[in-house]
This record gives structure tokens, C-alpha cells and sequence, in this order.
């Protein structure tokens, strides 16, 4: 007997574990492969070495908390209570987790958007809730007719994610104005709104659930310093929420946790002092035009990519192969591993699209692309 028997292992795994074993370039999984900044290295050195090692707040360290209410005032002008608006998590994952656990009822329905991020439909079902997963249109943006068809009475939560993992696309001001239809007239819907790359967008600002009067207090904004400061493997995050929904958030908070890493919480702290936090979506914007301008030698055709660390590619012009087939072919016989996107949909649709993460060193995606040539 199995709880879950349709979950499997996840296709980051997967494909990290065959680049591995065939040494290939790891396009794959999504993490940066250049140094973390080594002030933040040097600060958890400098607390690993003070007496901080036991248990902290349940909600976080307070002075962190604090600065976390100050990030949202500078950077979405929302003003929220560090002791009541706010929890540091293990990681966006476990906020993703601990919200949909306090919040869904058994029965009720939870509407996903395919391709979809693959940790929201374990806490779903493990809450005898239903998963409602719906594609998004053929170029990435939502469909509201049938989100809006979808939609009833048992419909408590909406998840969505902006800027889009796995396909770079992000919301626009049309996009918020139906949501804000939808939650007129649905009382009962709430949004889990998964923003870990808001500070990771190109040519437009990254507008935030935290900005939208009508939607904010019926919101959970999801974040992740993994993302924000390239430590993946810290496994540390936040969530913003209004005060009744954070209420039920921390009593699951506090069982699956308790509190998160002590010298995590310390030296992030210190850190966001001079982070240029603001600076990450430019730096990613380099990187990006840079694989871009790559990329465009080869026969893959290239999608748009306005925020998140994804490149999506179609590779019709190269192969009909289905897009699992050509991912394993490309990371055993060419060395270069990728995500293919046919395991973020419930129903597997194929879009003949690759993601490849460009978190990387020049040099990393300069080779990757003398590989993708020989295609
Ligand atoms: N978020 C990362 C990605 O999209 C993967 C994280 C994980 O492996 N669970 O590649």
C-alpha cells in the first residue's frame, strides 16, 4: 500500500543522477554553479563559531523577521507585522508544504497550472484534497476561461507561480485583474503564490501578489533565499501571509519544523544588510543573453525568457523524438543534461521543449553549446 502511488522520483533527481553517471553538463536541476558571495560564506563561518546552536523563535530570529518586513516595504511598498506576517521555512518547499496543509480542507479542490513546479500535489493529496490541474494556453499564460470554468464552491486554493519554473514567462497586469474577478466571486479562494524568482526578472519589474490591494489579504507569498542569494543547498525561505492565515500556517509550521537553521537565520541576516538584491535580476540578464546569443547557433528555436534562471527551447527542427527521449539522448550520447518539460503536466502533453538552466559560468554554457552544435 502506498499513500502516494502515482508520485515517483522527481525528474531533477533524474536527470542530475544521469548527468553524473555520464559526466555530463548539468543544465538540468536548478542551482548555480559559480561561488557564492563570500561575505555570506564568511558570516556562517563567523556563527558557526558563536554560541548560536540551539533552537530559535519557532517564526524565525526576530531580527531577521524584521529585516524581512523592511525587504517587503522597499521592494513591494506592502507594510506587514515581522510577529504576525511572517515565518522563515525550510526552504520555499516547506512553506509550500505547511500552507497547503493549514489551509485546505479534505475534499476541497486545489487548481494547479500545467506545466506546474513539482511540489505542489504530494501536500495536496496527502490532505485528501483534489489537485485540479489545468494547462496553461500553448505560449505559457494563463487561461482564465477555463481557470474560471473550473472554479466552484469547493474550490479553496489557486497556486501560482511568477516568474514561471519552469518556462521564464511572468504575470501581467491582465492576468492579476482576472485573478481579482475570480476571488470577487469566490469568497472561499484563497492563492498560494509561489514568487522564490521575484527578484530574478529582465526587461520588466517583478509585480508581486504583495502589491495588489485586493488579492494580498487573501494571499501567501512564497520565498526562497536559495534563489535570492544562490545558496540552493541552505534550504531557506520565508512566507508572507495575513494574520489569520499565517495563525494556521505556523501550528503546522511548528510540527513539521519547529524552527529552521540557526546559522542560516544569523548570517542571512548580517548579510541583508549589503545584499544588492535588486542587482540579481540584471546579473541574471547577462546570463541570459549570453546563452541566448549561444543558443542561436544551433537549430534550437528559442522561447522567451522574462524572469526565472530557465531557458525554454523547442528542438522541432531537430528530432520528433518526444521530449524524455531526446532529454536521455542528449545527456548520455551528447553531455549535455536538460529537463524536459512533459513531467510538469498531469497529462504529459508534449510541447517539444527543453528547459535548460543557465545559473551558470560562461564558461559552463560556451561548452554545453559545443556539444548542443554537434545536433
Ligand atoms: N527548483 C529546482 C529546479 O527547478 C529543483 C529543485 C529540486 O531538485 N527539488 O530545477
Amino acid at each position: 500500500m502506498s499513500k502516494l502511488p502515482h508520485i515517483s522520483t522527481s525528474i531533477f533527481s533524474i536527470m542530475s543522477q544521469l548527468a553524473n553517471e555520464h559526466n555530463a553538463i548539468n543544465l538540468s536541476q536548478g542551482f548555480p554553479n559559480f561561488p557564492v558571495d563570500s561575505l555570506l560564506k564568511e558570516r556562517a563561518a563567523f556563527w558557526s563559531k558563536q554560541e548560536i546552536h540551539q533552537y530559535l523563535p519557532m517564526a524565525g530570529y526576530p531580527p531577521l523577521l524584521e529585516k524581512i518586513a523592511q525587504l517587503t516595504k522597499d521592494s513591494y511598498q506592502r507594510i506587514i507585522d515581522p510577529n504576525t506576517n511572517i515565518i522563515i521555512t525550510a526552504g520555499a518547499t516547506e512553506g509550500i508544504f505547511a500552507t497547503i496543509q493549514a489551509l485546505v480542507m479534505p475534499n476541497e479542490e486545489v487548481i494547479i497550472l500545467d506545466p506546474s513546479y513539482d511540489c505542489y500535489e504530494t501536500p495536496i493529496l496527502l490532505c485528501n484534497a483534489i489537485p485540479k490541474r489545468i494547462n496553461l494556453n500553448d505560449d505559457f499564460t494563463p487561461n482564465w476561461e477555463l481557470i474560471g470554468n473550473t472554479v466552484n464552491s469547493k474550490t479553496r486554493m489557486i497556486i501560482i507561480n511568477n516568474p514561471h519554473n519552469p518556462t521564464g514567462t511572468t504575470w501581467k497586469e491582465h492576468d492579476f485583474i482576472a485573478l481579482e474577478k475570480l476571488t470577487e466571486s469566490n469568497p472561499n479562494l484563497i492563492i498560494l503564490s509561489d514568487e522564490v524568482y521575484e527578484y530574478i526578472t529582465f526587461e520588466n519589474k517583478h509585480q508581486s501578489i504583495n502589491q495588489r490591494e485586493k488579492l494580498k489579504e487573501k494571499s501567501i507569498a512564497i520565498s526562497s533565499f536559495g534563489k535570492s542569494f544562490h545558496i540552493t543547498g541552505w534550504k531557506i525561505g520565508y512566507i508572507v501571509a495575513a494574520e489569520d492565515l499565517m495563525k494556521e500556517i505556523k501550528k503546522v509550521h511548528q510540527f513539521l519544523v519547529f524552527s529552521v537553521n540557526s546559522i542560516a537565520q544569523y548570517a542571512i541576516n548580517d548579510y541583508l544588510d549589503s545584499a544588492k538584491i535588486h542587482e540579481l535580476g540584471w546579473f541574471y540578464q547577462q546570463k541570459r543573453d549570453f546563452f541566448r546569443s549561444l543558443l542561436k547557433e544551433t537549430k534550437f528555436e528559442l522561447l522567451p525568457c522574462e524572469g526565472s534562471y530557465f531557458q525554454i527551447a523547442n528542438y522541432s527542427k531537430i528530432t520528433n523524438e518526444n521530449d524524455l527521449e531526446f532529454a536521455k539522448k542528449l545527456v548520455t550520447q551528447f553531455g549535455v543534461a536538460t529537463i524536459p518539460l512533459s513531467p510538469f503536466y498531469a497529462d504529459h502533453k508534449q510541447t517539444n521543449c527543453l528547459r535548460f538552466c543557465f545559473a551558470k559560468e560562461e564558461e559552463t554554457l560556451v561548452s554545453a553549446t559545443e556539444k548542443l552544435l554537434k545536433l
